[in-house]
């Protein structure tokens, strides 16, 4: 009596993707419960419940797509041709923090994965907040993940801290490792989000429940500078440091790795996600996948999320893939056809960590599948002289749309085209009111320079208020003698070298925004530290004592970013430079704390000093009679009450003194 299986795949072009690249040119799958039980001609003995004819059609393994974020679907188209900084601190983590709940994770996974199953794809390696939430949508869509819990060092939208990260994706893995399709790890979302203790305790949290560990490495230049700069070596050795590599990682990227750093990844078993559209669109440049591949590197291929792509078409990455490799080395048999469908199969199981359970079509592997039209027009003629012909075809002419069936885990994910798991009428209508709701928000911060400040997690640390005056002096000579004299107290006093960066917009109600760099000097005028800041000025003064001016609105945030990611985010109307020397006092005078400040202006070069004396002020008394002591050390600074500067050096630096 003939054996047994729940579902037979007859008189099909097997691409089995083994190792030993094994095809059938008319061969059956047997598949029983959630297994292969057989392949080849063998699997044609075999009764079957379901007997599907698959004559002219080509059956291969389900591809994988070994690094997103699939929940963005939700996000896809909106911010794009930006720099990676921008997008992602600037756009991305914002909207993230506003928007992001289990529904929001749970809608955007169910959305992602009805395009993925269209696409071929059974297996993806996700990284995302409310971790739980993807791994919940994709078991009810019926698709295996690799589903990684992010963790950060600042507050996500599932974590106010680290901590809390980390005892998400503890719970997370206790709760969901035994499951049949989801595979739950700790994702420490890249090094220079992480500090060296979430790397080491991610690592430590993987080892405990032998389950993989996903992040981003070397993704762009300045990442690998940065690490150069502060940890004195690459990224790789970083994370190596940091004991990293005692779990079994699943590092996307790797854009910027050299050969030894490439060794190593081979050394410690990590496997490699290529995310070539990504890279691409991101401006991160092209990982040497060639040589990772020469060197025996895991290396599987990834959308990486959609809105970084914009798309979760394997189709297309695989192809992408195979292309650039050429395009780069110069080179056209690198990376030929058949290497990169291992990639985008058995190659991104290993990456994964995941190969005893699919990437290819073996007895004994779970029934992850699709089956492929490949006689559309845009796929004909076939030829048979070379049997690695067929990957070629695919890899460089099969589209999305050409699969007709998928089956992950033997169950029916896709039939004739037609989705079995979910609902596409509804996921369209969900993800257009999403849409609708991100589009407000955004168009209301973008009205606003201090909106966009506060959503780039510029905490605002103080509205103030302050009165001061600013004024030509001679000479610095008077300014010492009087700060050394007896006729005010010296609290303390400082030396800076300031690089003043002045963001003027389109519409002055905005305000200006200056980016500030201090070098802190020394007695002998040596840097012996630096800070950045970022300051947002009212557009005009409160009102006016005399020469003395009551400002108000001084939203001051610690300058994360550098002046350029500022610069890219804030698109200013126009910008001025100012870079001087300042001493700075903290005075007493009359009983009242004043800062002093003489400085020196080098841009705009301008002849002579100026002083600055200024206080912080809670009322209109106080503010006026501090205005009335302002006036007395003017004088005795040797200040010109005539020759006051009531907008200070940007307008000078604008030409437009007053
Ligand atoms: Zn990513």
């Amino acid at each position: 009596m003939a054996a047994r299986c729940d579902v037979l795949l007859a008189d099909a072009l097997v691409l089995t993707m083994d190792e030993r690249f094994t095809i059938h040119e008319s061969g059956g799958i047997a598949v029983a419960g959630d297994s292969i039980v057989a392949v080849g001609p063998s699997a044609s003995t075999f009764e079957a419940a379901e007997r599907i004819d698959c004559a002219g059609k080509l059956v291969m393994p389900g591809l994988i797509n070994a690094h997103t974020h699939v929940a963005m679907s939700l996000l896809r188209g909106l911010a794009d041709d930006l720099r990676l900084d921008v997008w992602l601190m600037g756009y991305m983590m914002p909207v993230e923090r506003e928007f992001v709940t289990p529904e929001f994770v749970r809608l955007g996974t169910a959305l992602g994965c009805a395009e993925m199953i269209r696409s071929g794809i059974t297996c993806f390696a996700d990284m995302y907040y409310f971790e739980e939430a993807v791994a919940e949508a994709t078991a009810a869509a019926g698709l295996r993940a690799l589903c990684g819990q992010t963790v950060l060092r600042f507050p996500a939208p599932d974590a106010s801290s680290y901590e809390d990260g980390l005892a998400r994706a503890r719970d997370f893995i206790g709760r969901w490792r035994d499951h049949p399709l989801i595979v739950p790890a700790p994702a420490p979302h890249a090094p220079y989000t992480c500090t060296p203790e979430i790397l080491r305790d991610c690592a430590e949290l993987a080892a405990e429940f032998n389950v993989p560990l996903h992040t981003h490495l070397a993704e762009t230049l300045l990442e690998v500078e940065e690490s150069r700069r502060v940890n004195g070596m690459p990224v790789v050795p970083y994370v190596k440091k940091q004991g990293l590599f005692g779990a079994k990682v699943l590092a996307a990227h790797c854009v910027h790795v050299d050969e030894g750093e490439i060794r190593a990844l081979k050394n410690f078993g990590a496997g490699v996600a290529h995310n070539p559209t990504s890279n691409l669109k991101l401006g991160a440049g092209v990982a040497p996948v060639a040589k990772m591949l020469e060197l025996g590197v895991d290396v599987g291929i990834g959308t990486d999320g959609p809105a970084s792509n914009n798309d979760l078409d394997m189709f297309e990455e695989t192809r992408l893939a195979a292309l650039l490799a050429k395009g780069i080395g110069g080179d056209p048999t690198a990376v030929p056809a058949r290497e990169a469908l291992a990639m985008a199969t058995r190659l991104g199981a290993r990456a994964l960590h995941l190969s005893h359970l699919t990437g290819s079509l073996e007895p004994g592997k779970r029934a992850d599948l699709l089956v492929l039209d490949v006689s559309p027009l845009h796929n004909l003629p076939a030829f048979h002289r070379d049997p690695a012909g067929v990957y070629a075809q695919i890899v460089y002419a099969s589209k999305a749309t050409d699969v007709i069936h998928v089956m992950c885990n033997g169950r029916w994910l896709m039939r004739d085209r037609a989705l079995l798991t979910l609902d596409e009428a509804a996921l369209r209508d969900a993800a257009r009111e999403q849409a609708t709701r991100i589009d407000a928000f955004l168009g209301s911060r973008e009205v606003s320079v201090l909106q966009k400040l506060v959503a780039v997690g510029g905490a605002i640390e103080q509205e103030s208020f302050e009165v001061q005056v600013k004024a030509r002096v001679p000479g610095a000579g008077q300014v010492l003698n009087v700060i050394a004299s007896d006729d005010l107290t010296v609290i303390r006093g400082s030396r800076y070298h300031q690089f003043d960066t002045y963001w003027s917009f389109d519409d002055p109600e905005q305000g200006r925004l200056r980016y500030r760099e201090d070098e802190f000097l020394d007695e002998n005028g040596r840097v012996t530290g630096a800070r950045a800041r970022l300051t947002l000025t009212g557009r005009t003064h409160e009102e006016r004592f005399g020469h003395v001016v009551l400002f108000r609105s001084r939203y001051l945030a610690p300058a994360a970013h550098s002046a350029r990611f500022y610069r890219e985010y804030f698109r200013p109307a126009a910008e001025h430079l100012v870079d001087k020397e300042r001493r700075r006092w903290l005075v007493a005078y009359h009983g009242v704390e004043f800062y002093v400040h003489l400085d020196r202006l080098l841009t705009p070069a301008t002849a002579g000093y100026f002083i600055e004396i200024k206080s912080r002020t809670w009322s209109r008394r106080d503010a006026e009679d501090k205005a009335a002591v302002i006036d007395e050390l003017l004088a005795l600074f040797g200040g010109s009450a005539d020759d006051t500067i009531s907008d200070g050096y940007v307008h000078i630096a604008a030409g437009k003194r007053n």
